[in-house]
């Protein structure tokens, strides 16, 4: 098989029939059958080729086999066995490392270490399965892996809840948890057409570059506030922070005062203010707590 041709719509249909298998909604599969993206996803991605790479979602190893070319290792990980069966009978590259199970489960640095990674360079680049978009690249973030970059192609949707400015309809919870670790850019737009089988949205390619944070509050108590003022987007700011408070053993009227230092009017909602802004909130909860 020339592996060249697994974005050709054609390969990808006869490859499927004659393993006599079939595409899984349920894994988020839809092949990407643009080399023009797959190229503007590698470019993105701005490999060199003493790197390790480590991708989520083999498939049929269009993605994949672009990346090693480009790349000393390549880690993949495919969910599916029927797949991991026909990329591994047909596998034309050895500096590719596939793990048949379900990423989110594998210790990703002690796999990479048994590939000889020694923190050289790594880059995290995948066509991410829709449905387990956000807990594969909270992962990433939290791993401790210093990702240079991490570059997904992710529903348009989600791609624009990444890169949401404050008092925006997009502005949220993933918003806030990704800008909290990474600048958010997102590289091209791309339509479902590009797929087999075709998506029911359009995509878009986003690149997260990790950098320190630059807030200074404690990581848990800032997720555990911003998850807070987000639990009834409808709600002010004030009535989400209310059940917090009392766990934290915080007064009413000690909230009323931190948000009154902090020039934020009764009826501001957690969508207005910027990670900063949560990141000074609670550290003054904090400072409050009982
Ligand atoms: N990389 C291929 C491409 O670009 O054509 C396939 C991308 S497809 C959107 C997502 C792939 O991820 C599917 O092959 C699916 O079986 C696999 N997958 C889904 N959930 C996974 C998980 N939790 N861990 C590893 N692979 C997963």
């Amino acid at each position: 098989m020339d592996y060249n041709q697994l974005t050709s719509p054609r390969t990808v249909k006869s490859l499927m029939e004659q393993y006599q298998v079939r595409f899984k909604k349920r894994f988020g599969q839809n092949f990407l059958v643009d080399r023009n993206i797959l190229q503007k996803i590698t470019a993105c991605a701005r490999l060199q080729p003493d790197q390790f790479v480590l991708e989520i979602g083999t498939g049929l190893g269009a993605l994949t086999y672009a990346l090693a070319q480009a790349c000393r290792q390549v880690l993949t990980f495919e969910i599916d066995p029927d797949l991991a069966a026909i990329f591994r009978e047909n596998q034309a590259l050895d500096n590719i490392h596939l793990v048949c199970g379900d990423a989110l489960k594998y210790d990703w640095g002690s796999l990479l270490r048994t590939l000889g990674w020694n923190r050289e360079r790594v880059s995290l680049v995948a066509n991410l399965p829709y449905y387990a978009t956000s807990p594969l690249i909270v992962k990433a973030l939290e791993s401790g892996i210093p990702f240079d970059p991490i570059v997904v192609m992710v529903q348009k949707e989600v791609a624009e809840r990444m890169q949401a400015a404050p008092g925006t309809k997009d502005y949220g919870l993933l918003t806030l948890m990704i800008q909290y670790y990474a600048d958010v850019e997102i590289t091209a737009r791309v339509p479902r057409t590009v797929f087999i089988p075709p998506p029911e949205v359009d995509s878009a390619v986003v690149r997260l570059s990790p950098r320190p944070p630059r807030v200074q509050a404690d990581q848990a108590e800032l997720f555990a506030v911003i998850r807070a003022a987000f639990s009834q987007r409808r709600k002010t700011l004030r009535n989400t922070l209310q059940d917090l408070c009392r766990d934290w053993g915080i007064s009413g009227e000690r909230l009323d005062e931190i948000l009154t230092e902090m020039n934020l009017p009764p009826a501001v909602r957690g969508e207005a203010l910027s990670l900063e802004q949560f990141g000074i909130l609670t550290q003054k909860l904090t400072a409050s707590k009982k």
